[in-house]
């Protein structure tokens, strides 16, 4: 998806690439994470996500698969596959943390104020410059995070 006019190419990267159910499961027993049965089923409705969830919605979506997981059993297990670097925790400024599976290509976000809605993009102008700016600034540049602010332009998007 490009927009008419611009100068480069922003891709939208609507569909979340899906790793298989147990993709992250395979990450933790690489990593010799003991593994329960309530870390697997975390582990695999975060591999089903295809969105940001929080902590309090992957409660719910883990409590329909089993009820008897507990919200701070959640909350412990995502920072244990946050620690070992199999999610990666996102801050959209709505005071929660959001998580996503590590992906396995690079995007950013993009955050609709009005609703909160996340959008994965890709630039590879972006990166370029990123990089660039680094290096006039005497560094090179091994990670980085983007997060763009914004209001439809459009009201109908809203
Ligand atoms: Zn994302």
């Amino acid at each position: 998806m490009s927009e008419a006019g611009s100068e480069f190419e922003v891709v939208a990267t609507p569909e979340k690439q899906h790793h298989d159910q147990s993709h992250i499961e395979a990450l933790c027993a690489a990593k010799g994470m003991r593994m329960t049965e309530q870390r697997r089923t975390i582990a695999r409705v975060l591999a089903a996500a295809d969105d940001h969830p929080d902590v309090e919605e992957l409660y719910r979506r883990c409590a329909k698969v089993d009820d008897r997981i507990s919200i701070s059993t959640v909350y412990r297990t995502v920072k244990l596959f946050e620690d070992a670097g199999i999610i990666e925790r996102h801050d959209f400024r709505e005071g929660r943390a959001r998580y996503e599976q590590s992906p396995e290509a690079h995007h950013d976000h993009l955050i609709n104020l009005r609703n909160g809605e996340v959008i994965e993009f890709q630039s590879e102008e972006i990166e370029r410059l990123q990089a660039e700016v680094a290096r006039k600034l005497g560094y090179k540049l091994v990670d980085h995070r983007l997060e763009l602010y914004a209001v439809p332009l459009k009201d109908d998007k809203a």
